[in-house]
């Protein structure tokens, strides 16, 4: 593929290099990345990528961009709320360049359309936020031979590293298993620095960049690890597990299984319901409706302090959930108490611990102080 004289222009930075060179943005040009999530990482990823003269980026996200996106996932803008992310991310990326391809997937990404949108592609950068979508995308890779550039972020930590079937471990060889649902926080039950992103969603492109033109080492069995607080950058090696179920030497698993079934996640209500898992819920509405009434009961905020001051149920009790287990004696088993968190789930937890120690009489809010702001005070800010 060869340059026209307004791309010799604009990489020309690139083609004085001898690692790029003509042949290697020639490389660029022909090459076909896919861009799982346009958020936190998929943006800094696709505006680089874009610049850089990638000659084919699709984007697979099904999300809308929301207010809250806007702190990190920075090729959206604020006139950009409510539009779909890819339709966002493309106008922006053809801003940038309009020499590149865009190539939009408004959809989520499952076992069922996986292999139709992958087929076109050599390389996936991954930037979603799950784990089932992990292990998806691996399987998906490891069956299809094609490198996939992985990174992860929360707080003030990210990591990022190759998976190339053929040349180095997958994602199963580094973790054979999912986390039990809801043991680790997502960003947005636990938050994220706007900048981390950037750091991590740059180095998958920077990874994408060396394996298109081939040169330097991959992060191929090699995870970085970033604390944006301490400000380091280590590095932990990884092998190929000859057991792994996927990629290892008698895989047992050969095609797309059930991901969220894998990752413990429950598909709708009839599953929601089954024996012991049954939490009782009230409706911010009802909530509302029993404080009108001045019916007698306890509320319990079991999100953290930080949460707390940004906004509040009046009469609230806060106790954080890692705190309820040696403050439970605070609570008397003979009040109504209802539970509240930021969406729900941490609630649900408290819910079930405190059913377990006894407490017969409690209820969880169901969605969360969220649902709160939206269906009964607006003037409660949402985060
Ligand atoms: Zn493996």
């Amino acid at each position: 593929m060869s340059l026209s004289q307004d791309e010799i222009l604009r990489y020309s930075r690139h083609l004085i290099m001898p690692e790029v060179g003509v042949e290697g943005q020639e490389k660029l040009k022909a090459a076909k990345v896919l861009l799982i999530g346009s958020g936190g990482l998929g943006s800094p990823a696709a505006l680089y990528l874009a610049a850089a003269g990638i000659g084919t980026i699709g984007l697979v996200d099904f999300d809308r961009v929301d207010f809250s996106n806007l702190q990190r996932q920075i090729i959206h803008s604020t006139k950009s709320v409510g539009r779909p992310k890819v339709e966002s991310a493309k106008e922006r990326l053809a801003e940038i360049n309009p020499n590149v391809k865009v190539v939009t997937y408004d959809e989520m990404l499952t076992k069922d359309n996986i292999m139709r949108i992958l087929k076109d592609y050599d390389i996936l950068l991954d930037g979603t936020d799950n784990f089932q979508t992990r292990y998806l995308v691996n399987d998906a890779c490891v069956f299809t031979k094609k490198p996939f550039v992985y990174g992860s972020i929360f707080r003030f930590d990210g990591q990022a590293t190759v998976f190339y079937p053929g040349r180095g471990p997958c994602y199963r060889c580094l973790f054979a298993e999912p986390p039990p649902p809801g043991m680790v926080p997502s960003c947005a039950e636990g938050g994220v620095l706007g900048i981390l992103p950037g750091v991590i969603g740059v180095i998958q492109a920077t990874e994408v960049v060396k394996l298109i033109i081939g040169k330097g080492e991959p992060l191929i069995g090699r995870l970085m690890l970033y604390d944006a607080l301490k400000m380091t950058l280590r590095e932990v090696k990884f092998r190929r597990n000859p057991k792994c179920p996927v990629c290892g030497d008698n895989p047992s698993i050969k095609e797309l299984i059930d991901y969220d079934a894998f990752c413990g996640l429950a598909r709708g209500q009839e599953e929601k319901s089954n024996g012991a898992k049954m939490i009782p819920e009230i409706s911010a509405k009802e909530l509302k409706a029993m404080m009108d009434k001045k019916e007698k009961f306890i509320l319990v905020d079991v999100r953290e302090p930080n949460e707390f001051q940004i906004n509040r149920i009046p009469g609230a009790k806060l106790i954080p959930l890692g705190n309820i287990p040696e403050r439970v004696h605070e609570l008397d088993s003979a009040d109504n108490i209802v539970v509240n968190c930021h969406f729900g789930g941490r609630s649900a937890k408290a819910v079930e611990f405190l059913q377990k120690m006894g407490f017969k009489k409690v209820k969880n809010l169901a969605g969360g102080i969220d649902a709160w702001s939206q269906d009964v005070d607006p003037s409660c800010p949402r985060y």
